[in-house]
């Protein structure tokens, strides 16, 4: 059996409070004070908006609902204005008989239900305020991937992708972006990279294509930071796309940006999405090209293909690593080509022709 304090040791948890039968408070962690910004004697005051049910929350930790129902008698969410930013904080009301018992199982919850709620642990919080600060003081770069033309193997553009250059070393989307997603700081990053991309678009002869979510374009401020024309907006096939976002895609293509639906072949509305006529380019995800030579995934690929031609579509398929798959798509008719086999992901200077750096 664990008290309190040693359950708490070296557990991130955000906040924790300790409410009774009639939920009436009894005690709290230090760390949620600190969270909130409130004494103790202060939160005996302090009501919070509840949320019926933990599985309310999100749909994803329902697999959890018997673990929860003996420990957990309800979840409160808590926004606190922090740095300029408002977080969403869980408080959980626990009833007090049975929790010493259950905390084990509370605990393993905890950790289950925390990378899919969007809830940020005082650890997580504390990184993602360091990729906020480092995308402020432009720590991060672009690398540059090729996208090829697979009948005459030119390069037509370039994919622009981010990755934060530290101390220890450059650091992948996938150690930042997750983060900066949870906590609602994507658009800092899309920002930063539109900025980017107008500054090094006259250095490069090619169009530029970058990663943008739709959540940024859905924001007040998106009108704030207009793409260069001519430069190529991907937009994952997998998230929804609100009327205000078609509208302001809709725009930007009226300037001239081009739109390449992303990671097509993965989300649950592909073709749903080519009908809007606001599509210029697909990606074939690269989880349908790496299964080629299979019959299946070359059917899968040809009829993709014929369906994006017959839309006026182009078509380019990501993840390409061997010949045997280039010349497959060749067959297929795919337009275009981005991945190892035609290069990974470089620095700027290596496609400005200025270095032989290193790429990742
Ligand atoms: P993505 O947009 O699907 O980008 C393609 C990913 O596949 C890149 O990973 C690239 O390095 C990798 N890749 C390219 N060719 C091959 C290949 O032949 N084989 C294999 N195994 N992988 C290949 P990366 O750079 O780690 O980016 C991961 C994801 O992070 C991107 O997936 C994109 O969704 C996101 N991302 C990257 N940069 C940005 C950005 O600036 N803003 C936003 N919002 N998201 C970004
Ligand atoms: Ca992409
Ligand atoms: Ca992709």
């Amino acid at each position: 059996m664990h008290r309190i304090p040693e359950l708490l040791k070296g557990n991130a948890l955000v906040g924790l409070a300790i409410v009774g039968p009639l939920g009436e408070f009894i005690d709290c962690n230090d760390k949620l004070c600190e969270v909130l910004g409130y004494t103790k004697d202060r939160l005996k005051d302090l009501t919070f908006q509840e949320i019926s049910h933990p599985q309310d929350l999100n749909p994803s930790i329902n697999p959890y609902r018997e673990v929860i129902s003996g420990a957990i008698k309800s979840f409160s969410l808590v926004k606190r204005y922090k740095h300029g930013q408002t977080g969403e904080y869980v408080i959980c009301n626990l009833q007090t008989e049975g929790f010493y018992d259950e905390s084990s199982r509370f605990l393993y919850f905890f950790s289950q239900v925390m990378p899919v709620t969007g809830l940020l642990s005082l650890a997580q919080d504390r990184q993602l305020d360091q990729i906020k600060t480092a995308i402020a003081q432009n720590e991060f770069v672009l690398y540059y991937q090729p996208i090829v033309n697979l009948a005459s193997g030119v390069t037509q553009g370039y994919e622009a992708l981010a990755r934060w250059k530290t101390d220890s070393g450059i650091l992948s989307p996938n150690e930042f972006i997750p983060l900066l997603r949870l906590g609602h700081a994507e658009h800092l990053l899309c920002y930063w990279v539109i900025d980017e991309i107008i500054r090094v678009q006259p250095l490069v002869d090619r169009w530029l294509s970058f990663n943008i979510a739709p959540k940024t374009i859905a924001r007040d401020d998106w009108s704030e930071h207009p793409l260069p024309p001519g430069s190529h907006l991907e937009i994952l096939e997998s998230e929804a796309v609100s009327s205000l976002v078609q509208g302001r895609i809709k725009e930007a293509r009226a300037n001239g940006v081009k739109i390449t639906l992303d990671d097509f072949g993965t989300g649950y509305c592909s073709i749903e999405r080519l009908l809007d006529g606001d599509v210029d380019f697909v990606k074939l995800d690269q989880s349908i090209i790496q299964q080629l030579p299979s019959v299946r995934a070359k059917t899968t690929c040809r009829a993709a293909i014929g369906l994006a031609h017959e839309l006026n579509i182009e078509v380019i398929a990501e993840g390409v690593e061997t010949n045997e798959q280039a010349e497959i798509l060749l067959a297929a008719e795919c337009d275009m080509c981005q991945g190892y086999l035609f290069g990974k992901p470089g620095p700027l200077a290596k496609v400005t022709g200025q270095s032989s750096d290193a790429c990742i």
